[in-house]
């Protein structure tokens, strides 16, 4: 059996597979960026391992307080040197990446304090933990209040008004690095620097916090070497290389850190307690392989970006764009679009591949939503996954891929549904 023949086994059919190894042809400069990058990533990552004397009794379980956890230092101090920071908190005890977030910014605001987000509406589930819509426990409760000062209609960053919502009260600056769900560009390492500098020359002490979510590996740098004071993350997404099953990181200052632990387990236990219970090992390794899950993950970005473009269809970012996290949007134009690219999406998965995704009515949106993931770890989106709200434009995002040979058979599984469905007639080029 050869290659084609394989793919046939699976579900792709001759012309899909040709016209996907035709775009694939094309992309081979871009293949060695990216390949650069994660060499220099995987060192980065090797170079912290070695340097803390990482070895096996540091994958035991903990139970209990978890005092003197040497398993979960030697993590903490990992994170820390890689992503050249003084200090980080890394915990199983920390849920998601609106956990960590929610843990950074209380821990380090206090009441009469002002928040200020300078790159526009920060991510949906933030907006509750602020307060931007009324929640419970929310900052606002604590009398913590919030500004904003959007980008500009081209995408950059409104330097006049940014400087006038600077005062005595901002105390904090929230940058979120990927573009999430919105249309706006994702911010380079660069930019989110240039940034910094240009809030710090107007207030030196102001905490500079940055969304890393979806971004991590993606470039040779991460914000925390260009003056970030802390960067927040999730372990299911890039750094827990789609083997953390649960997670989340906090690096920065020490200042900063050392607030973060007494929010996060309490004032004077800080970050002396939590025991690590025996996931260590997956947070070693996905960390580890986490540049090279990156990898994977972007050159299925690109080359669904370059397949659908070729096809006529609006692809954010673009083919030819430089990247800076791991999502990628379609726009279809039509429902149908967006069910049949997600059904692909969930037919190509390792995992419930047999189940058909079908829009909903979700918590939280104004909108029925369809969501295509076959994940080994429940709602990580480091692996291969989509999902897309049925309203206009038909917008589908999505993410991920353990490996490149996965996210590629998920790209062309969804370009062979929306073949078969006739939302697509021609595999032409446009
Ligand atoms: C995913 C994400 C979050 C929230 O992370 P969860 O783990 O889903 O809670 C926050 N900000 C950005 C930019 C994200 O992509």
């Amino acid at each position: 059996m050869n290659q084609r023949e394989i793919y046939e086994r699976i579900g792709i059919s001759r012309e899909v597979y040709d016209y996907c190894e035709e775009i694939l042809s094309t992309l081979t400069k871009r293949w060695e960026q990216i390949d650069r990058t994660a060499e220099y990533n995987q060192m980065k990552v090797l170079l912290a391992m070695q340097k803390n004397r990482v070895d096996a009794t540091h994958f035991a379980a903990t139970t209990g307080y978890g005092y003197n956890d040497a398993g979960r230092e030697t993590l903490e101090a990992v994170y820390a040197d890689c992503f050249g920071t003084e200090a980080a908190l890394v915990r199983p005890q920390i849920t998601c990446g609106t956990h960590a977030l929610a843990v950074a910014l209380s821990a380090n605001l206090r009441p009469g304090d002002e928040l200020l987000s300078p790159v526009g509406k920060p991510y949906d589930t933030l907006e509750e933990v602020i307060g931007i819509r009324p929640s419970m426990g929310s900052l606002k409760e604590f009398g913590i209040s919030y500004s904003q000062v959007d980008l500009l209609a081209d995408g950059s960053f409104d330097w006049d008004n940014i400087r006038k919502a600077i005062h005595e009260k901002t105390k904090l600056v929230t940058i979120q690095r990927s573009k999430g769900y919105q249309t706006r560009p994702t911010l380079s390492v660069k930019r989110i620097g240039e940034l910094i500098s240009f809030v710090k020359s107007i207030k030196p002490d102001v905490i500079c916090m940055v969304d890393n979510c979806y971004g991590e590996f993606v470039e040779e740098i991460e914000p925390s070497e260009v003056g970030a004071d802390m960067i927040v993350g999730s372990l299911i997404k890039n750094p827990g290389g789609g083997l953390a099953p649960i997670g989340g990181y906090i690096c920065g200052t020490k200042a900063c850190i050392d607030q973060c632990a007494y929010r996060l387990s309490a004032p004077g236990l800080g970050q002396e307690v939590g025991a690590n219970l025996g996931i260590l090992p997956s947070f070693y390794q996905g960390f580890f392989l986490a540049p090279t899950v990156v990898a994977g993950a972007l050159k299925g970005a690109v080359f669904a970006a370059n397949v659908y473009e070729s096809l006529g269809f609006r692809v954010i970012p673009n083919g030819t764009e430089s990247r800076h996290d791991i999502i990628q949007a379609v726009e279809f134009g039509t429902p149908e679009g967006v069910i049949q690219f997600c059904k692909g999406i969930q037919a190509a998965a390792p995992v419930d591949s047999y189940v058909t995704p079908e829009p909903w009515d979700m918590p939280g949106y104004d909108s029925p939503v369809i969501m295509a993931a076959g994940a080994f770890v429940q709602g990580s989106s480091i692996e291969l996954s989509a999902d897309g709200p049925i309203k206009p434009p038909y917008a589908v995002y999505f993410q991920g891929g353990l490996t490149w040979y996965h996210a590629k058979a998920g790209i062309m599984m969804s370009l062979q549904k929306l073949w078969e469905s006739g939302v697509i007639r021609a595999l032409k080029r446009k």
